[in-house]
């Protein structure tokens, strides 16, 4: 097939790319955006098919095959709440992809003795470099984030940012002896053989609040990794999908860092940790917990004219976002003004509260920013937080120094009344207590999320 024609399919599947990504920025036209960015997806990849004459096609339906299955079980069997672990474990086979055809690529290349451009193996260094770590960066964050190794906490030893920075000194130093002699493949696994160690170094010093940042990043990585290997294979197609990955993986990641009033480098070096200043929970709660039923918050809503609920990562464990959704309804049919608070990072995934409220129909204009909410709090008459936890802590504001010190968080505890609806005093994600749950205007409702909005609206129905 002409080159002029693919390249063609090649542009036209980026332009899908973009107009996609333009599109899922927005709820109400994200779904749009998908399927927009999916199709130019299928056209980059018949095209490419299309013109690789030497493909073995036979191989094709066997790697669907055994991918799609692996993939319908994991999407099967995956929890929504532990989404972070799988989006993780998917940038890592993104990284170890781009790393095994950079290197069969250089292993074909060298065995074939056809001339090596230095594009090419500073395309396949680089995919080497990058792909390992993401992947074994990201294994270390699945291990962290399923608890399997140190309980998700940070790791730090003396002497750990000279170690990375020595590892990136070497990937660099064997990289640019693979330029110079690209013969010598062995050079190549011996550079991802470093790049994996500094892949597990690299998320070792994180964990907490801090991980879903680091997943953004490895993502970015592992779409740069996808980039370089554009390079390595010369697709075009890959090139601009890898970059536009690799570029809008980064963004989101400051927009996180942002969100938590850290820089990049802060989270990555691990910077801030649990103090021996931050109070226990038995000093902030003793004797200061009151708890309420679901007919003692219908009244406060009879008083209401202003409600807002704040979710948090509970409303996504117990499926509570219909129900809330329905509750809305009902406090709106009596002339109650209902508005939804989003904090970025709610829940376990950018997006989160979004997906699980937009699932429910919750028209978009009433899910409110965390800074557009911010300034009104004090007019809200009643705040249920459903299943929130961090946040919604003031602790982000009064101790700098606690886990997510400095951490804006949605002011539920300036409204004029706050409930809280969660089973126990347990803390959130963080680990830390809560001192919202002890403030004089704040009632407790300890029950699973879903059970108590169901109470709630029977309490409602019969007031
Ligand atoms: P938190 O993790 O702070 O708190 C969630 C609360 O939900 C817990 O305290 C728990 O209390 C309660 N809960 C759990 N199950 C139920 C249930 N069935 N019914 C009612 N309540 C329940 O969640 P937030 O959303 O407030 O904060 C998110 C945290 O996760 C932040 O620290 C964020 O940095 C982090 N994070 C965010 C990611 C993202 O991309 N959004 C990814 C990874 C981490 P109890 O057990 O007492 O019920």
């Amino acid at each position: 097939m002409s080159l002029n024609i693919i390249n063609f399919a090649y542009i036209a599947a980026a332009i899908c790319f973009i107009l996609g990504l333009k599109m899922m920025a927005h709820p109400r036209t994200s779904v749009k955006g998908n399927i927009i960015s999916a199709a130019g997806m299928l056209l980059a990849i018949v095209f490419t098919l299309w013109d690789k004459e030497i493909v073995d096609y036979r191989l094709i339906p066997i790697g669907l095959v055994i991918g799609s299955g692996i993939g319908a079980v994991m999407a099967l069997r995956i929890k929504m709440t532990a989404m972070p672990q799988m989006v993780a474990l998917l940038n890592g086979f993104g990284g170890a992809a781009s790393t095994l055809v950079a290197g069969i690529e250089l292993m074909t290349a060298s065995s074939r003795g056809t001339v090596i451009t230095d594009q090419f193996t500073i395309a396949v260094a680089a995919s080497g470099l990058i792909g390992a770590v993401t992947f074994w960066g990201s294994y270390v964050a699945f291990d962290k984030l399923q608890e399997w190794i140190l309980g998700g906490k940070p790791y730090h030893f003396p002497g750990q940012q000279l170690l990375n920075v020595t590892l990136l000194v070497a990937c660099v130093i064997v990289g640019v002896m693979i330029v110079l002699n690209p013969s010598a493949v062995y050079l190549y696994w011996i550079l991802v053989a470093i790049a994996s160690v500094l892949g597990v170094m690299f998320v070792l010093p994180v964990g907490g609040a801090d991980m879903p940042v680091v997943i953004c990043l490895l993502n970015s990585y592992s779409g740069m990794a996808g980039c370089a290997t554009g390079f390595v294979i010369n697709n075009n197609a890959l090139i601009i999908a890898g970059a536009l990955v690799g570029s809008s993986g980064i963004i989101l990641s400051d927009i996180m860092c942002r969100a938590m009033n850290r820089s990049l480098m802060n989270v990555l070096l691990g910077v801030i940790g649990p103090t021996e200043g931050t109070p226990t929970a038995d000093a902030i709660y003793a004797g200061k917990i009151k708890s309420v039923t679901a007919e003692e918050v219908s009244m406060l809503f009879d008083a209401a004219r202003r409600v807002v609920f704040v979710p948090g990562y509970g409303l996504a464990v117990s499926q509570a976002h219909h129900v809330v959704k329905d509750l809305a309804n009902m406090l709106e049919a009596k002339g109650i003004e209902v508005d939804y608070a989003i904090h970025p990072v709610a829940g376990r995934m950018p997006g989160h509260m979004n997906v699980l409220l937009a699932e429910a129909d919750v028209p978009y204009d009433k899910m409110k920013e965390m800074d557009e909410i911010n300034p009104t709090m004090s007019q809200v008459d009643v705040a249920v937080v459903v299943g929130a936890n961090d946040v919604v802590n003031p602790m982000a504001r009064t101790d700098p120094k606690c886990v997510i010190g400095g951490m804006p968080i949605i002011d539920a505890d300036k409204a004029r009344t706050v409930v809280v609806i969660k089973r126990s005093l347990s803390p959130g994600f963080a680990g830390i207590p809560n001192p919202l749950f002890a403030m004089d205007h704040t009632l407790m409702f300890f029950s699973d999320a879903k059970k108590a909005i169901i109470d709630l609206i029977a309490a409602v129905k019969a007031g």
